[in-house]
């Protein structure tokens, strides 16, 4: 039996390139639509967003001298890029999925309205979030964070490249050990960084617990959902 009923899955946009330097990576795409695919198969609703950091990220523009907010709406519309390769990936593999912007681009995806985005689930359809939270200054974890308080998920599994919260980087301190779990306050005592701060805060105010799990590890997700000890719980 699966561990949670509804999920919000947040994506870096680097977890569509593989090894390559920028954009979309065809193997690995596929490879991360089969694991949602193995999730979906036991009957768990799963939401998804997903970043844009392989194509745009607005930091990047600023830092040459843009305007920020103009950046961060490229920022945006590279999510919206990554959310369409990842949706047409899901219908070659079989799954259905709708794509849902907080921008409005009706000719490319249809708009976010939150009772359509619950009926998508209840009909098991995954959903794909698009253009963050289609603001400016803001993130796409913050988004994950924000719909997936909207849309009553049970928790939000940040994939990342490291498997769990650790005590130190690993790749600097082989000392390092991974917390199995770790409370809100404690991740905030420790400066332990888990999701960007306004996400984190917004998880914590609302009690929607984060799970931190790498996606480049093969069924890492599958064990996630299955509630096994793999990655780290962030809890209330
Ligand atoms: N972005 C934004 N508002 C949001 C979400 C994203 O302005 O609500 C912009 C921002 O410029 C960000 C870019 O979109 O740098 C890509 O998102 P993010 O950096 O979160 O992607 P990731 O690092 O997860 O690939």
């Amino acid at each position: 039996m699966p561990a949670h009923k509804r999920i919000l899955l947040k994506l870096s946009g680097e977890a569509l390139m593989g090894d390559d330097a920028y954009g979309i990576n065809r193997a690995t795409i596929v490879r991360m639509v089969q694991e949602i695919q193995d999730v979906t198969r036991l009957g768990v609703e799963v939401a998804v967003v997903i970043g844009g950091g392989n194509i745009f990220r607005g930091v990047a523009g600023g830092a040459v001298g843009m305007d920020r907010a103009t950046a961060d709406y490229m920022g945006m519309l590279a999510t919206v890029m990554n959310s369409l390769a990842l949706a047409d990936t899901m219908r070659q593999e079989g799954m259905t999925a709708r794509v849902m912007s907080a921008i409005a681009i009706e000719q490319v995806v249809e708009p976010y309205v939150r009772p359509k985005a619950l009926q998508y689930l209840e009909e098991g359809k995954v959903v794909i979030f698009a253009a963050g939270t289609g603001n400016p200054f803001f993130t796409t974890d913050t988004a994950a964070a924000l719909r997936g308080a909207e849309i009553g998920a049970e928790i939000v599994l940040k994939a990342t490249k490291v498997d769990g919260v650790y005590t130190a980087d690993p790749k600097k301190d082989p000392t390092a050990t991974r917390y199995a779990r770790i409370s809100f306050d404690e991740a905030i005592s420790k400066n332990l960084q888990v999701l960007d701060a306004t996400a984190f805060a917004l998880c914590r105010d609302q009690k929607l617990p984060i799970k931190v799990f790498s996606i480049f590890k093969p069924g890492a997700l599958k064990r996630v959902v299955m509630g096994e000890d793999e990655g780290t719980l962030v809890h209330v």
